[in-house]
């Protein structure tokens, strides 16, 4: 899973771009150990149909569709000749990222319809990220339901076909978005870390966040075993250390 692919913005959440050198690095990476990118629909043709998969096959998806991984990232995949997926959040088509705006976060620009349409001739499949970019978790079921209805037939006047995939807007699950996602997507993507096989729910599908700064060890790790020990063990610290720090705070307010 990727967001943006560029210059990154004073005050926008940390880890969400990667530079473009970056970026470059770790798709050249990839590459040179033998991965190739897929899209969606091959992975599901590979899943119902026996057709034939590369050998070493990888699914890079592309969170909001965000204009600069259009300008810096597509036209790298399409050298190489890989497929990618992209997910749309269709109310805010060459508009700016607004759900961030409300939280004072940077303004970026989204890619336009005919970025859209001419990229999905180019090998970038894609799919839907609802419309206004909800937190499904938060949102009633009819609301749930609405968002990514209204999502699916948006990218299909758009494109002239029906999208395959979906992911849910902050990784956010719920049974109700779920059944929205299994009524209108053959595949919804999460953003738990693990690796794509055949025991995975379709619409719980894991992904990989990959951070600007993954190493190449990293980068084995994580497409190795879904997720990179190292970096769990480092969170439960951090974690670990702030309750310990919490519970001595609140401990010296208590004697003094
Ligand atoms: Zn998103």
């Amino acid at each position: 899973m990727y967001h943006n692919v560029g210059q990154p913005r004073p005050g926008e959440y940390p880890g969400l771009t990667t530079p473009t050198a970056k970026f470059t690095a770790q798709i050249r990476f990839m590459a040179k150990m033998g991965y190739t990118g897929i899209t969606p629909r091959e992975w599901l043709r590979w899943r119902d149909e026996a057709a034939t998969l590369p050998e070493r096959p990888v699914m890079l998806v592309f969170d909001d569709a965000y204009a600069d991984a259009s300008r810096n990232a597509f036209p790298l995949l399409e050298q190489l000749g890989w497929g990618a997926a992209c997910m749309v959040v269709t109310g805010y088509i060459g508009a700016t990222n607004r759900w961030d705006e409300i939280d004072n976060l940077p303004s970026q620009q989204l890619m336009s319809a005919d970025e859209i349409r001419a990229w999905a001739k180019r090998g970038i499949e894609f799919g839907g990220h609802t419309c206004h970019h909800v937190d499904l978790r938060n949102a009633s079921d009819e609301i749930a339901e609405q968002e990514i209805a209204r999502c699916k037939a948006d990218l299909t006047a758009l494109l002239a076909s029906e999208p395959a995939s979906f992911a849910y807007p902050y990784g956010g699950v719920s049974a109700a978005a779920c059944a929205a996602a299994q009524k209108h997507f053959k595949l919804a993507f999460t953003t738990w870390p693990g690796l794509l096989h055949l025991g995975v729910a379709p619409h719980l599908t894991p992904r990989i966040g990959f951070m600007p700064g993954e190493t190449r060890i990293g980068i084995r790790i994580h497409l190795r075993w879904g997720k990179n020990p190292y970096v769990s063990l480092h969170d439960r610290c951090i974690a670990l250390l702030d309750i310990t720090r919490r519970k001595v705070a609140t401990l010296s307010e208590r004697f003094q």
